[in-house]
């Protein structure tokens, strides 16, 4: 293989590597799975707040049980003081009805507002059951993901591994300075520093010479390099 097309054959092999870097980057499973990860934050951070919410209400709950019991607790000592016969007189029996009274208002009222907290706690038990349920799916997928990128990357890395080794190899058929030329016009120009003339047209830009370029290109000296007039590109004869 002569020069130039020892420097095609490392274009083409720079060319592989490109493309499989920009694979390995821009994997459908990776971008899957970075969306998951999102929503994966997003579902906790809903079950959190709901979960806090829910506790918040089973303490309210708690609260007002033990108010209850305290008033049952009570109501059940004046009753059976009054039961028992010690105290008589008739204006502190009724004092004390009415105490025993006013504690079956409150009473009653406390069993609202517990009634009225167990409603709201039910809806809240359901979307946090909800939200537990979608965050097992989606860490399920994610794990799943994770082993479908990693395969794939292994898969990459393996093939990239093969061509950056055969560039390296075909690097060492081409001269050191032409080899500069080729690295810095393929930074320049997206990749491609070095193209084959395809019939009149330069491969690279894909555009088509004029004749007096064609046929200065044709003259040209075994160890002169052409360019395409166009884009500038190692043009290979
Ligand atoms: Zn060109």
């Amino acid at each position: 293989m002569d020069t130039m097309h020892a420097l095609l054959a490392v274009q083409d092999l720079d060319t592989q590597g490109d493309q499989l870097r920009h694979r390995r980057a821009h994997l459908p499973e990776r971008a899957r799975l970075d969306e998951v990860v999102t929503e994966l934050a997003v579902v906790e951070a809903a079950g959190a707040s709901t979960t806090a919410e829910r506790d918040d209400l089973a303490r309210r709950q708690a609260d007002l049980e033990a108010e209850l019991a305290e008033i049952e607790r009570r109501m059940g000592d004046l009753d059976r003081r009054m039961r028992s016969g010690t105290i008589t007189a008739p204006r502190d029996l009724q004092a004390m009805a009415a105490q025993i009274d006013a504690m079956k208002r409150r009473r009653s009222d406390l069993e609202d507002a517990e009634l009225e907290i167990m409603e709201a706690i039910d809806p809240l038990e359901a979307t946090i059951a909800e939200l537990q349920d979608r965050w097992a799916g989606l860490d399920r997928e994610a794990a799943e993901l994770r082993v479908t990128v990693a395969a794939a990357e292994r898969t990459i890395d393996a093939e990239l591994a093969g061509v950056v080794e055969a560039r390296h190899a075909g690097a060492e058929s081409v001269p050191t300075a032409l080899l500069a030329t080729y690295e810095r016009l393929r930074q320049r120009l997206g990749g491609v520093g070095a193209a084959p003339l395809v019939g009149a047209s330069c491969g690279g830009c894909h555009l088509t010479l004029s004749a007096g370029a064609l046929d200065r290109i044709r003259r040209l000296p075994p160890d002169e390099v052409a360019t395409c007039e166009q884009c500038g590109r190692i043009l290979v004869p």
